[in-house]
Parts: structure tokens; sequence; C-alpha cells
């Protein structure tokens, strides 16, 4: 084990109060967890902890099935890997400790010193908990340590947070501690694609969703603290949408003082490092600067929802498709389409199957054709003689994709008519996206109901992915697509009709 790196500089600016003194307090004591990260044992047995392999099977897999065009780099793949097993198969989150004896809950008995153990892993507080049934006591230290942290693998947002931005470091990834003074914690990696610093929640298994927190959470910001061995950043301004209101609430300290403090760290994280490595910092954070300048706007009102166009959505979408047993089928036209300059394909969920009209094409079950689908099946409903699409039991959200890809034949697409037909309950919502290949932001937004429409914005483009996010409200069966009753096997609640054209340069 380490002992912690006590860290010390002095102030060109002196706290007046005691919010201040304890502002400063809170930044060096995160710059003492920063220390640990250096630690070369801690390091190495981190990445034992990972299973680097499985891990990097499932991203290169992955990567495999992004469009080239969306520029999705393996490394932040292997990122969200990381996060997914992180959060699914590591770690634990802690509430109240349940009592070993009886599984009952214990009661909460305040804090209690650490032993000299605990203390060696820098656990600097100590919960006690009492099983009156059993009179058993329990102790849950709060360890610093990260090292120790990858053994318990337990806690709440800060354990998660310190000991998932050691994992990331010890997979070579360039990663910030960060804390959020309204009582959360999450981490920052570097991406080298993207050429920025991609939030990633451990706790909620999100990357790259900055508003995730003030649009989701409604959480009332102040502070956001960025903690590395090279820097200590104010990120605040990536985190909201709201620059006016944060400010208002920042009276904790002034203004003066925030900026004295981390410029007084900062210099001192400086002294020792090299003319290129400065370079490189002073280089990035010129850029993250600038991007604060405008503030980020939530795409949606429900954004605890996906929001496309980010990188967590691109990922999801090649998700869904790997967790599929049939997945990734892309419609493509063949001959008797591209002599006709016709593609029609039906589907009907009573007879599940898909029809290609003009061709003697039938293929049965709904999944067989989807380019990728996520906690959807087909639910048939004997009683009421009815079957639909719909979230499986128990999922909040879904989704379900087809993709049309005609490239390669010399023509375009001139016009496309569609049926897509959905039903909701309650606050159960369904939204159609439209987006062309190569993705770009998505065209049409449809919400839940009867949808013969014409799409003329396509024309000129080559395919396009059509996709129906499913959210549930309170109940699975709140939203719904291609509803219909049991034996009505000729009507299609589906259908994708496009005409063709011959692509201009051809013609000439
Ligand atoms: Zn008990």
């Amino acid at each position: 084990m380490s002992k912690p790196v006590q860290f010390n500089c002095s102030l060109p600016i002196q706290p007046i109060n005691k919010a201040e003194k304890e502002f400063y307090q809170d930044l060096l004591y995160k710059m003492r967890i920063i220390g640990y990260y250096e630690n070369s044992t801690s390091l190495h047995f981190a990445k034992t902890c990972i299973p680097t392999d499985e891990i990097k099977t499932k991203a290169t897999l992955k990567l495999s099935m992004v469009d080239e065009e969306d520029e999705v780099d393996l490394d932040d793949l292997i990122l969200l890997e990381l996060l997914d097993w992180f959060k699914c198969d590591f770690f634990k989150w802690v509430d109240s400790i349940k009592c070993d004896s009886c599984n009952m809950a214990t009661q909460n008995e305040g804090m209690l010193p650490p032993t000299i153990n605990e203390k060696e892993w820098d656990a600097q507080q100590v919960e006690g908990y009492f099983c009156s049934k059993c009179s058993k006591h329990f102790r849950f230290p709060r360890y610093n340590n990260p090292q120790k942290l990858l053994d318990t693998r337990e806690g709440r947002c800060g354990e998660w947070a310190n000991a998932f931005t050691l994992l990331c470091l010890a997979l070579g990834y360039e990663a910030r501690l960060i804390s959020d003074w309204t009582d959360h914690a999450w981490t920052e990696v570097y991406s080298n694609s993207k050429k920025c610093w991609l939030h990633c929640d451990p706790c909620e298994n999100v990357c790259d969703k900055p508003l995730l927190y003030e649009a989701g959470w409604k959480k009332k910001l102040t502070y956001i603290i960025a903690f590395s061995k090279y820097e200590v950043q104010d990120v605040t301004w990536r985190y909201t949408s709201d620059f006016e209101s944060v400010l208002k609430r920042r009276n904790y300290c002034r203004e003066e003082f925030v900026l004295g403090c981390i410029s007084a760290i900062q210099k001192r994280l400086e002294q020792p490092l090299k003319r290129e490595v400065l370079n490189k910092i002073y280089e990035r954070r010129a850029r993250e600067l600038a991007c604060f300048f405008s503030p980020a706007q939530p795409e949606n009102e429900s954004y605890s929802g996906r929001t496309s166009g980010s990188l967590a959505w691109r990922i999801a979408r090649s998700e869904s498709g790997f967790a599929s047993t049939q997945s990734a089928y892309v419609f493509k036209l063949i001959p008797e389409e591209i002599e006709q300059r016709h593609f029609h394909v039906q589907y009907c969920s009573a007879s599940d199957k898909y029809i290609r009209a003009n061709t003697s094409i039938n293929i049965e079950g709904w999944m067989s054709c989807t380019f990728s689908h996520r906690n959807i099946f087909r639910k048939v409903e004997n009683d009421w003689k009815m079957v639909y699409l719909a979230l499986t039991e128990g999922s909040k959200e879904g989704n379900i994709s087809w993709k049309f890809d005609f490239q390669g034949h010399g023509l375009v697409i001139s016009k496309i008519k569609m049926n897509l037909m959905s039903k909701t309950f309650d606050c159960g919502n369904v939204r159609w996206l439209l987006f062309p290949n190569p993705y770009k932001e998505s065209l049409v937004h449809l919400t839940a109901g009867i949808h013969p429409i014409e799409i003329t914005e396509l024309a000129g483009t080559t395919g396009f992915t059509l996709t129906a996010e499913l959210i549930a409200g309170d109940k699975w069966q709140n939203a719904q697509i291609f509803r219909q009753s049991l034996d009505s096997t000729t009507i299609f609640p589906f259908e994708v009709e496009i005409r063709f054209e011959e692509h201009k340069e051809n013609l000439n």
C-alpha cells in the first residue's frame, strides 16, 4: 500500500471565511487522492482486475458494426466496454449495510474512528451500523486509497469514481477525477480521436452525456472541478446550459478566490513537468476553454432518454445489434427492384412476416430484418386477439431500427412513402427517427400514431436508417408498435416504399 502524499502549495489569495477555507481544503483533499494514481503497484493491481481481452474483443466486434463515417474510435469503444463491465460486473453500490446473519437492514450508529488497518488504506471516516435483532455491529470504512477499493469493490459515487479513474489510468487512458460540489463524483477520460475530455459516470454507465445532472436530474450545480496529476480545472461549464444561474449560485466563495486556488495548485503541478508535456496540456486547455464559451443545449426534454448524435447514441445503435440474435440486417436491392426502380417492404405483425412486394421474398420473424433492436419483443395477446411489438417486460426504454442501403447500382432515392403505426397508453411514448446514411442529424421526428408519410428530404441519397424509440413511462406495455388484431394478416402496420432515379452523374 502507499502512504498518502500531502499536497501543499501557497495561496496568492487568503480565505476570508470558513466556506473558502473548506473549499481550499477540499481541493487539497482531492489532490491527495490523485497522488495514489501515481503508485505503480496500484496501477499494476488495477490492470490485473480488468478482463482486458474480453473487453477488447467486444469493442473490436462493435467497431466492425459501426459505419466508418461515424468516426468511432476503438479506444472510445473500449472505454464504453470498461464502463459497462465496471457497473454491471465489478463494483457494487452501498446504501446502508445489511446484517450478514439475518439479512435485515441495520441501524446507522453514526461515525466511528478508523482502526489502524483502516487508516492504512486511508479511511478517514467509518460508518457504524447495528443489527438490534442479532446484536451485531458492522463497519463501513470510506477508503480513499483506490487500490483498496478494487478489493472491497463497493461504495457510493466517491468510491465508484475513485476506483474507475484508477482503472482507466491502468488501461493507459488519461483520466481526471471529477468532483461535483453538489455531492457527486465521476471521471473524465481524454479521447484522442475526439480531442476532448469525455464525461464518464461509472455509477450510471453513461458516457458523453454531460447535461445529465442539470437537465436530467434537475441538479442545481455550482462547482465541478477536474483533478489529475497534471492539472486542476474548473469544468463546471461543460455540465450546464445555464451559465447565468450557475454563476448566481456560486456564492460560496469569491470567484477570485476559486481562481486563485486553482491557479496556485496548477502552478505547483506544472513545476516538474517537461516543456513538451506542458505544451500538450496548454493546447488541450485552450481547446477546452474555447468549448466552454458556448453553453451546450439539451437536445430534448426527456434528457434521461438517449440523445441522438452523442457518442453514446451511436454506440448504442451498434450495441443493440450486437446484443440481438439476428442483427445488422440491411435491406439491399435485388435485380427485379433495380429494374423497376421500386423497392417496397411490408411487415405484418399478425403473420410476423416481411413481404417484399414485386418480388417473391417473404421473410419470417420481426427480428430477421432489423438492423438492431434492444429490449423489444413480439407480444401476442391471446385473450384479446391482438399482437404488437413492445418493450420486454420490465424495460424502461428500448429501440428498434431498420437499415436501407442502396449504394452501388447507379440509383438514388427520389421519393419515400412510409406507413408507421404505433400506439401509446398513459405516459408511454414512441418516437420515430430517420437518419440519412452516412450518419447525420435525424431528419424526421414523429411521435406515436398512424403515419402514412411521404419524404422528399432524402432525395438524391442512397440510404437511411429508420429507428423507433420506445419509452415505457410506468408500464412496459405503454409503448407499442404495429398493433393489430391477430386475424388481420393482410394489413401492414409497417410499410416502406421507395422510388429511385438514376444518379445524375450517370446521365452525363
Ligand atoms: Zn441481524
